[in-house]
């Protein structure tokens, strides 16, 4: 934000200092050491891949004159449209599913009971056995068909539908909620239970809520089918996505996760503007928010809306 600030006002100060040479307000002497200055300030920002001094020389011959100009000019457009346009993250976790009765490991009454999470959820249990895996991700897709999408999902679908290009919705749930309250381009960091992946061809395509038993690929027929969901021990490939939203955007919101997973409390630090939305306290998350709510996702929806759209009206 503030390079591109910065690199606004240069050229702004170049654009002047143009108009100033050419209506001969100043002499050629007074426009060399300006632009001098400018380029000096500007050497980040052109990255040395531009040859600033003999850019400026060239323009100083009067042809060239209007070249440098229409530069410059579309130099500030290009810069105007991103710093004008706040983005906002919109990191969420399993809080924001629960209300709708998708069960998480997490949850007291949840799935660890049941299940050793070591052995449904982690390349090692998978290789010892991978048809404990399939039933495990099929019962969760029987379970995801009945939930339905709830307030929560419904206001952050309404916002990026508002915003497409200013908000950034990664999600560490694989439920297809946001996608079903008429959400788009959401970002599945850890998968997506709706998809199954073959193993021969790497393609990835949907089952919806069915079984994944005799399923083959639709694209090379291989019956070497697996669930696509990301497990320990395996790469995320997404958060590569991740990383960049938290470098392009100003406002970083977090909906229900503890980041045990995402250590959302150390990306929290890097923004000026911070939301988080949990229903019970953390002592090691919640400092290093600005804003922090304290209950359901549901209830904090509308609270959210408006902090994130008069942010955006700002
Ligand atoms: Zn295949």
């Amino acid at each position: 934000m503030l390079n591109k600030n910065t690199l606004k006002f240069l050229y702004q100060d170049l654009d002047e200092l143009i108009a100033q040479y050419r209506t001969n307000k100043i002499d050629r002497f007074s426009f060399v050491s300006e632009v001098e200055r400018i380029k000096q300030a500007n050497e980040v920002i052109l990255n040395g891949n531009e040859d600033f001094a003999e850019l400026v020389e060239n323009a100083l011959l009067e042809k060239q004159y209007e070249s440098l100009k229409q530069r410059t000019k579309t130099a500030l457009e290009n810069i105007k449209a991103p710093s004008s346009a706040l983005k906002v993250l919109i990191l969420s976790g399993a809080g924001i599913s629960a209300e709708s009765g998708v069960r998480t490991f997490r949850d007291s009454d949840g799935l660890w009971e049941e299940y050793d999470v070591m052995e449904v959820c982690s390349v090692k249990g998978f290789e010892r056995n991978p048809q404990l895996v399939a039933d495990f991700y099929d019962a969760r897709r029987r379970d995801l068909e009945s939930k339905q999408p709830n307030l929560a999902h419904n206001m952050v679908a309404r916002l990026k539908r508002n915003y497409p290009k200013q908000i950034d919705v990664p999600t560490q749930n694989v439920d297809d909620l946001f996608e079903r309250a008429g959400c788009p381009n959401v970002v599945h960091l850890h998968g997506t239970l709706t998809d199954l992946r073959c193993e021969e061809c790497k393609s990835v395509f949907e089952i919806g809520y069915k079984s994944q038993i005799d399923v083959i690929c639709p694209r090379c027929q291989s019956s070497n089918i697996r669930h696509n969901v990301v497990m320990f021990g395996e790469e995320a490939p997404m958060y590569q996505k991740l990383q960049q939203s938290i470098n392009e955007c100003d406002l970083f919101v977090v909906i229900g996760t503890s980041g045990n997973v995402i250590n959302v409390a150390g990306y929290a630090q890097w923004f000026e503007y911070s939301l988080l939305n949990n229903l019970d306290p953390d002592d090691k998350l919640d400092p290093y928010f600005k804003v922090v709510y304290h209950e359901k996702a549901t209830q904090a929806a509308e609270k959210i809306e408006v902090y994130i759209e008069t942010f955006l009206s700002n």
